[in-house]
């Protein structure tokens, strides 16, 4: 993100993409509600939909580790401290590293009684200042250990992960474990992030993966 992107975010209604203040109503969810004509973005996005994103997230985590764990159940040795490490990675790189690093660029840091799609904002604001300097979009989306590489591979990783604990000794519930983490995987990235997240993103019209989407 830019310097002049950070400005303009400052600022809100000079991107026409935060209502004024004075046309707000407080204490009304509606309130964190753009509602110019074709766009619909949150400012503050409904807390249910905070939650059931982040509900979502920890339910895949935490299926990701229960599918390590079983498919090594012969070999707990392994399966333990793989399967912690997995999650320590997932939950950390998601609710730490985030907050850190990408969020205090991001538009979400500079509105006033803003809630982005995740609520990170929240978090990053208590761990560090906004910064123009920060890492932007744009480096968000460069490298195979950038930012939205560790989100995709926390999301997927419980399968590569599992699989050689599923050849040492087979397990059903394992294998069903690892498809639901592939199919939570698919509808996260198909349905919920396309449909639910991004097209309301205050920040989506400089988002390199929303514009790499709008292309394919
Ligand atoms: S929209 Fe993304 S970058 Fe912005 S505050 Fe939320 S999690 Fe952080």
């Amino acid at each position: 993100m830019d310097s002049r992107h950070f400005a303009q975010a400052r600022r809100g209604a000079t991107l026409h993409l935060v209502p004024d203040a004075g046309k707000e109503s407080a204490g009304k969810e509606s309130a964190g509600v753009d509602e110019t004509p074709g766009s619909r973005s949150f400012k503050r996005y409904p807390l249910w939909r905070v939650l059931g994103l982040n509900g979502l997230t920890v339910a895949h985590y935490l299926v990701g580790c229960g599918a390590i764990l079983i498919a090594y159940r012969s070999y707990p040795i392994l399966g333990w401290p793989i399967g912690l490490a997995y999650f320590v990675f997932a939950v950390v790189q998601l609710y730490v590293l985030t907050p850190l690093v990408v969020c205090p660029g991001c538009v979400y840091r500079t509105v006033r009684g803003g809630r982005c799609a995740s609520g990170l904002n929240l978090i990053s604001a208590r761990l560090c200042s906004p910064s123009p300097g920060a890492m932007g979009f744009e480096e968000r989306s460069h490298g195979v250990i950038c930012e939205s590489s560790l989100c995709l591979w926390s999301l997927v990783l419980p399968v590569p992960l599992a699989l050689p604990g599923l050849a040492l000794s087979f397990s059903w519930l394992a294998l069903a474990l690892m498809v639901a983490v592939a199919v939570l995987t698919v509808i996260r990235l198909a349905v919920v992030v396309r449909r639910a997240t991004c097209p309301h993103c205050l920040a989506r019209r400089w988002c390199p993966v929303v514009r790499a989407g709008q292309s394919a």
